[in-house]
């Protein structure tokens, strides 16, 4: 029982976003067993990447074991076009620095490592959560020789891409885009997932559809899809035996996976809708305390994949966070997200903090940052030149993303709403 309500926790555990299957996923996986394609190989592999082509409006799709490998295989090919081929054992982003959404999860960023890269954390903006298109002017003006920029869609909503695209058109660098969180959301009517070069989905399990793991590398450049299914599949050529000329991966998507993403495919229109329901549910039952719902720029419609929230500074109690513990002192109508997670588990539903951004975790601590104020140089790991906290930790330090599984009943959802209301008293 939380306090100071009557609301008993659930039995069954609400989650922040679960997997929610229909029945045709068993029977493509069990077509896979029937006919034994037990491999990367097989029908619904295919299927998946006419599914993923057609829905997102790209020419190529293809099927790999995880959004992270696209990722990684989409920095390596912008690598490659940007700077030439590396030597074997090399990085294709050996030396240089690649402009980075700042909040968002890791698998944004990890890739330009693998390369060898410098990941450059480019600051948020208030509008929708991402990449802050000026401090990405900024950032070419202190390093002008940058020729790739990954940007992520943050909980689904897309980010201010007509001027991100002219921005890094302008400055003849290459995108890659991680529509990861945002597949089905679009941006002027167009999905997420074709504004970059190089562009990534994911089926991870909680994502708005999944297949237990798997992603989709997506692009409009043959060459560059061909040679995505080469790498991914240990670089073999043509020959009867194997043979290399190049360095390989075993990234290829399962065939038993595929039949639960191919099950999920005709379901995503539908999880939008539910997850669009819910965010709007959360907006009109929050709407009278100080708080507002995570920002969605005019001609947008996002997935709605995780509704979040922001506490008004004024409400804010004191709150600390250290590396791994955090502490914070109850006010008389104030409150903080670490409040507001602990009485969501009290009633055994799951809420999580806000994506810590890159630029304050301790892998990344000393990689640059850019923010929109001053020269843009942010000094130390998260404050500016002046003391001033910059958006994305802000956001951090005041949000909170909210349950947000597509099977929550409204029941639910409205005892949910009670129990963070009552965090303000
Ligand atoms: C989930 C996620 C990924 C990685 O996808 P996987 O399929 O889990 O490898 C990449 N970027 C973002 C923003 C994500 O949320």
């Amino acid at each position: 029982m939380f306090k100071g309500t009557d609301i008993k926790p659930f039995e069954t555990k609400v989650w922040l976003a679960s997997p929610t299957m229909h029945g045709d996923e068993l029977k493509y996986m069990t077509e896979a067993y029937e006919t034994n394609w037990m491999s990367t190989v097989g029908k619904n592999i295919n299927e998946v990447e006419k599914l993923a082509s057609e829905y997102i409006g790209v020419k190529y799709a293809v099927a790999l074991s995880a959004g992270t490998a696209s990722l990684h295989l989409g920095m390596k090919l912008a690598g490659i076009e940007a700077y030439g081929m590396p030597k074997v054992g090399h990085g294709a982003l050996e030396g240089h620095k690649v402009f980075c959404t700042d909040m968002t999860f890791d698998a944004t960023v990890n890739p330009v490592v693998y390369e060898g890269g410098e990941p450059v954390f480019i600051d948020t903006e208030k509008d929708s959560w991402n990449m802050d298109p000026v401090a990405l002017e900024k950032a070419f003006e202190i390093y002008p020789e940058v020729k790739v920029v990954v940007i992520a869609h943050l909980y689904g909503t897309p980010g201010k891409m007509d001027e991100l695209t002219r921005i890094i058109n302008e400055h003849g660098a290459i995108l890659v885009e991680d529509a990861a969180e945002s597949m089905g959301a679009t941006y002027k009517g167009v999905q997420t997932g074709t504004f970059g070069k190089y562009n990534t989905i994911s089926f991870n399990g909680n994502k708005i559809i999944t297949g237990s793991a798997g992603g989709c590398f997506l692009t409009n450049d043959k060459k560059a899809a061909d040679k995505v299914r080469k790498w991914s599949t240990q670089a073999r050529e043509n020959a009867a035996w194997y043979q290399h000329e190049e360095l390989g991966y075993n990234y290829r998507m399962s065939n038993v996976i595929a039949g639960v993403v191919r099950g999920q495919f005709p379901y995503l229109d539908e999880h939008i809708a539910q997850k669009k329901e819910i965010y709007n549910r959360y907006k009109e039952g929050l709407k009278d305390i100080p708080v507002s719902m995570n920002p969605i720029l005019d001609d947008c419609e996002p997935n709605y994949w995780l509704s979040c929230l922001l506490i008004n500074e004024d409400a804010m109690c004191k709150q600390v966070r250290g590396e791994q513990e955090v502490c914070y002192t109850k006010e008389i109508g104030k409150t903080c997200p670490t409040e507001i997670l602990e009485a969501i588990a009290s009633i055994n539903a799951e809420g999580r903090p806000i994506w810590k951004p890159m630029h304050m975790q301790p892998i990344y601590r000393l990689n640059p940052f850019i923010v929109r104020d001053g020269n843009g140089r942010a000094r130390s790991n998260a404050y500016i030149e002046g003391g001033v906290v910059d958006v994305g930790m802000d956001i951090f330090q005041r949000g909170l993303c909210l349950p947000s599984d597509n099977k929550m009943t409204k029941e639910q959802q409205d005892k949910i709403i009670e129990v963070i209301k009552a965090c303000f008293e």
